[in-house]
């Protein structure tokens, strides 16, 4: 299972025979992202911000479980977050449902750990693997570009994350070029215990009068050639003006990371997390255990 390869949803499908039925359970694992990258072009009509990022999946993920039923239910394990409409997950199977005219159902669990709120598209990572797993187990035939459209509409890291790996992301989240891989570097997470509301965080953003941008044509360069000594001397979050001064914590886990020689550090999205980057996830091991830290949640991971 951990031995995946990247941006691909591992699905084990087996079929468990009863005296008089056949049904089918699915596990599709729903994988975090970071962003090496992030810089806002400009505010759109429709009021959304123009992004340029490049995202990255991680090897973290949460777990789906998905049984034929005939109707929809979820069931969340590991989170306090609520089992209907609520729920990212629960929205992608409601809209893949409806979409598609299916009058049929399914059981699904979820078991949550990614951290919430945290920057690394936890809740967008759940929609894109019950659109994917769904869809299969429905039999419903969609493509690729179908299920990016309906995952648009729930979140704007829906489409990436469908896909994974490393890719170019654009627009407000729906246009996505995937890029050449990067090799597995280890990663360590740190969360202050708060969380950040995406919206909230580009509303902070919005006020900033010349923001410092980073430098995404060079990381797009060095991501393309497999220059790991470029992607780390560039990577960059405008974001990070609208959070640091409101939450020293992040400076403090930046400079706490790069204390225990991560080759860079940075917070991921709209944050809170920050991530340090390591050789492999073996040094990023070590790293987690030397951190000299205050009670902040800590995850150990890699590039996936
Ligand atoms: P992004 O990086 O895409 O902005 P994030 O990592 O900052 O996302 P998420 O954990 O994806 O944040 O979720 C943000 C909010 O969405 C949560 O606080 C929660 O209220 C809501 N939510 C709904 N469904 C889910 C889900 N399945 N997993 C996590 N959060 C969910």
């Amino acid at each position: 299972m951990d031995t995946c390869p990247p941006g691909i949803f591992w699905i084990y499908l087996y079929i468990k025979y009863t005296k008089d039925m056949v049904t089918f359970n699915m596990i599709v694992k729903a994988y975090a992202k970071i962003n090496l990258v992030l810089d806002v072009l400009g505010t759109r009509p429709d009021r959304y911000h123009e992004l340029v990022t490049i995202m990255q999946t991680l090897d973290l993920h949460d777990v789906v479980e998905i049984n034929e039923a005939r109707k929809i239910e979820l069931n969340v394990e590991g989170a306090d977050l609520p089992a209907g409409p609520g729920n990212l997950a629960f929205q992608a199977a409601d809209l893949l449902r409806r979409r598609a005219g299916f009058d049929g159902g399914a059981d699904i669990k979820l078991v949550k750990r990614i951290p919430l709120a945290a920057g690394l598209a936890g809740g967008s990572a759940d929609a894109a693997a019950v659109l994917h797993g769904l869809n299969n187990l429905w039999g419903l035939g969609m493509v690729a570009s179908e299920l990016e459209t309906l995952g648009a509409a729930i979140g704007s890291d829906v489409p990436f994350c469908l896909r994974g790996g490393t890719a170019l992301v654009q627009g407000r989240g729906e246009k996505v070029h995937p890029l050449p891989g990067l090799p597995p570097l280890g990663v360590l997470l740190v969360k202050p215990f708060f969380g950040l509301s995406t919206a909230q965080v580009y509303r902070l953003y919005d006020d900033i009068v010349e923001p410092l941008h980073p430098d995404s044509q060079g990381m797009l360069r060095a991501v393309c050639s497999g220059d790991v000594g470029g992607v780390v001397a560039r990577l960059g979050n405008v974001l990070e003006q609208a959070t640091m001064p409101l939450h020293p914590e992040i400076r403090e886990i930046k400079e706490a990371l790069t204390a225990i020689g991560a080759s860079g550090v940075l917070m991921s999205g709209s944050g809170p997390t920050v991530f340090g980057l390591f050789e492999n996830k073996a040094a990023a091991l070590q790293a987690a255990c030397e951190i000299k830290i205050g009670n902040f949640g800590v995850w150990v991971t890699e590039f996936n």
